[in-house]
């Protein structure tokens, strides 16, 4: 018999499928996961079509080795997906699908697959009842759904369940706008911090959830370090829900677990990062994407997907709703609601009886000079939370102890010998650090240069501010929270614990405490050095500094404010109090913003009004990375008049590891005219013969 043809992806850099040779009846069809010879390895593949026929030469078609059949197939839709992904981005399909499985899947033993498949299923025959048309219920799958809920966790959810509080009007009526109608219908939930939007998501869940036995519900989270928290929340709100978690913090025995439970339809609610937009979710009814203009949804290597922008996708393609929730939606998201492409159901109000929005203050610091980087008007603040056993949070995008270390008699600085860049003192480890290439270095004793002894730290980081309060405030238990204070496992979980616990009076934190958290006694915000984003040469950076600054304020006054207990408050120390950024800020006034912002895009021709590509060279020096970029700009002059193509120049820290970087920037006002161009033009840059390391991205975020 004449053996089928295989098409097969495979992760491999090559923009083609391969052809393999299947000798058995019936061959795996497609969607299903085949192990392969390729060069001198064995590797698991994607079967994505059958062939009559191949170009090849018979002798040259290698047969296949075998094929996860325990698995059953990956979906069409989810296959489509995967294209779709691999079209948009300008990859080839095989390093945009196999990524996405977990790496157990991809290996060739099957036993770590059987044994997880057991794991999930510990009784095959109540499974294939259930098959037959019983709903699926709590008490036929006791045994699974109590090991799948524990899952990847350090602590258990599964403690007593949760009773939601009644829905305010806003709230009532998002949740019925949202599962009120059928089909693909794109919301935007702009609700205020502390609006109860997970409330939303939770109720809309329950409605879909209970529509359907098989229905799933996708929800999305930025960072890893909120998991654990909506996580437990969602697990004690549905006790009767197998509940899947898919993050990159999961060990690969757990993450196989997770994914399985989720690919087998088990998983009804998957709570994960961006990475699991690209799980096989076969019921699949509701997407909901928490915190939506948040810069983690964007993967910024590989494959450089916006998780947002792929979960806007599979709604349209499945016809099923999607929320987007934020206080400060990216202004794609809000240009989208004003133009009605999205539906935009606001909460205008915190949801906690009496809780307000924090009073936003401008602190000048031309004249509250300040003392350890605090100005006298903050230092009154704290001192009057401690006075009352409140809680204090002081934000500052900054991690180490000062940016740069100097020699004052003969001017030398702590760069990088590596990088562009200089390299940061971290005074409690004791170390010079560059947090572009990760060098280290112990602390000169003296000037590498001159000889002197005494080295000044200049500028501010968290572990000074740290250091400086203590000494302001020696009775006051602070802690600081960034990466360098968590790097442990489960640290970071520990250090919120301690905080929401009442065990903290000052927390000092990097963006990583501004996001999400609900701390309940806390009544101060402190903002130091936000400056320097309102300068830079990054058109978005105006946008990320107002979401972050809205965000770390939306820390402060969440719970009813106590009897005789101050009044929550943020502080901002600027050198520009009279900035509009700071007056939209203070008023608490994000659609001001986003009007006058989005005014001035449309004027610049900056997105969202105009699509843009970004080409990427990296080389050994700059001149060949630059090369590189302009020969890609030669060979793009047959492009439509509406792609406009700018110069190659160096990226703004050219050079990180001893690599020089650069890049150009291809902008239209037509997303199918840029995309038609970038499929003719990736194929004659792959043929080329560059003599530097290349990378495309679409709709980049940082330029
Ligand atoms: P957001 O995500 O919008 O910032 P959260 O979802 O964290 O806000 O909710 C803020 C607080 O409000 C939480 O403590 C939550 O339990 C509470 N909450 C939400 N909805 C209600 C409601 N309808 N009544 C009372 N409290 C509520
Ligand atoms: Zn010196
Ligand atoms: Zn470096």
């Amino acid at each position: 018999m004449k053996p089928v043809i295989l098409q097969v992806a495979l992760d491999a850099p090559l923009d083609a499928l391969f052809d393999y040779a299947c000798q058995e009846q019936p061959a795996p069809p497609v969607g299903a996961l085949v192990v392969v010879p390729f060069g001198r390895r064995e590797v698991t593949g994607l079967v994505v079509g059958h062939l009559d026929e191949s170009r090849l030469a018979p002798e040259k078609i290698k047969s296949i080795l075998g094929c996860h059949v325990e698995l059953g197939v990956l979906s069409e839709h989810w296959l489509a997906l995967c294209a779709f992904a691999a079209e948009y981005y300008h990859r080839p399909l095989g390093e945009v699908a196999l990524p996405a499985l977990p790496k157990q899947l991809r290996g060739q033993k099957v036993g770590p697959l059987q044994k997880a498949l057991r794991k999930l299923d510990p009784a095959p025959v109540k499974a294939k009842r259930r098959k037959a048309g019983a709903v699926a219920s709590a008490e036929t799958e006791p045994a699974a759904m109590a090991s799948l809920r524990l899952f990847g966790q350090a602590t258990s959810g599964g403690g007593q369940p949760d009773i939601p509080p009644p829905l305010n009007d806003e709230q009532a009526h998002a949740v019925a706008q949202i599962t009120g109608q059928a089909g693909f219908a794109p919301t935007l939930l702009f609700g205020v911090t502390g609006s109860g939007k997970t409330e939303v998501y939770l109720h809309a869940a329950t409605e879909i959830l209970a529509r359907s036995s098989s229905a799933q519900v996708l929800m999305l989270v930025p960072e890893i370090n909120l998991t654990p928290q909506l996580l437990s929340h969602v697990q004690a709100r549905f006790p009767d829900y197998c509940v899947a978690t898919m993050h990159s913090g999961l060990a690969e025995g757990e993450r196989l677990l997770n994914w399985l439970a989720a690919h087998t339809g088990r998983a009804r609610i998957i709570v994960g990062t961006r990475l699991a937009v690209l799980a096989s979710l076969p019921g699949l009814a509701m997407i909901i994407v928490d915190e939506e203009h948040d810069a983690s949804y964007k993967q910024q290597e590989g494959l450089r997907y916006s998780a947002r922008d792929l979960a806007v996708w599979r709604a349209h393609q499945l016809q099923i709703p999607i929320v987007m929730g934020s206080a400060t939606p990216s202004l794609e998201s809000w240009q989208h609601a004003e133009s009605g492409r999205y539906r935009k159901l606001s909460l205008s109000a915190r949801a906690v009886q009496e809780a307000v929005l924090p009073q936003v203050l401008l602190v000048d610091l031309e004249r509250d000079k300040p003392h350890q980087g605090l100005s006298n008007t903050l230092l009154a603040a704290l001192k009057a939370r401690l006075d009352k056993g409140e809680q204090s949070l002081l934000f500052l995008n900054r991690r180490g102890y000062a940016p740069v270390l100097n020699c004052e008699s003969c001017g030398w600085v702590s760069s990088c010998k590596r990088c562009t860049a200089f390299m940061v003192l971290h005074k409690p480890e004791q170390r010079l650090r560059c947090h572009h290439c990760s060098l280290e270095l112990r602390i000169p004793r003296s000037c590498p240069t001159c000889g002197n002894v005494d080295l000044q730290p200049m500028g501010r980081g968290t572990q000074r501010v740290e250091e400086g309060l203590q000494e302001i405030f020696p009775e006051a238990r602070i802690l600081r929270i960034d990466a360098d204070s968590t790097r442990r496992k489960g640290s970071a979980q520990a250090a919120f614990d301690s905080v929401h616990s009442g065990q903290v009076d000052i927390l000092v934190g990097t963006q990583m405490v501004a996001k999400g958290h609900d701390f309940k006694n806390l009544t101060l915000v402190g903002v130091l050095n936000p400056d320097t984003a309102l300068f830079s040469h990054d058109y978005r950076a105006s946008e990320r500094l107002f979401a972050q600054l809205m965000q770390v304020s939306g820390r402060a006054g969440r719970a009813r404010p106590k009897e005789g207990g101050n009044a929550a408050q943020v502080l901002v120390q600027t050198r520009y109090p009279q900035h509009p950024l700071y007056a939209t800020l203070a008023a608490h006034d994000y659609p001001g913003f986003a009007s006058v912002t989005l005014a001035e895009r449309a004027q610049a021709g900056l997105p969202p009004f105009v699509h843009q590509a970004l080409l990427r060279a990296e080389a050994r020096t700059l001149e060949a990375a630059i090369g590189f970029l302009e020969t890609a700009s030669q060979e793009a002059e047959d492009r439509p008049l509406s792609v406009v193509m700018n110069d190659p120049i160096p990226m703004a820290i050219s050079r990180v590891a001893d690599v020089e970087r650069a890049q150009m920037l291809l902008e239209s006002p037509s997303r199918p005219a840029l995309q038609s161009f970038l499929r003719v033009w990736v194929q004659r840059l792959r043929q080329g013969k560059a003599r530097a390391r290349w990378s495309l991205e679409v709709d980049p975020m940082d330029i």
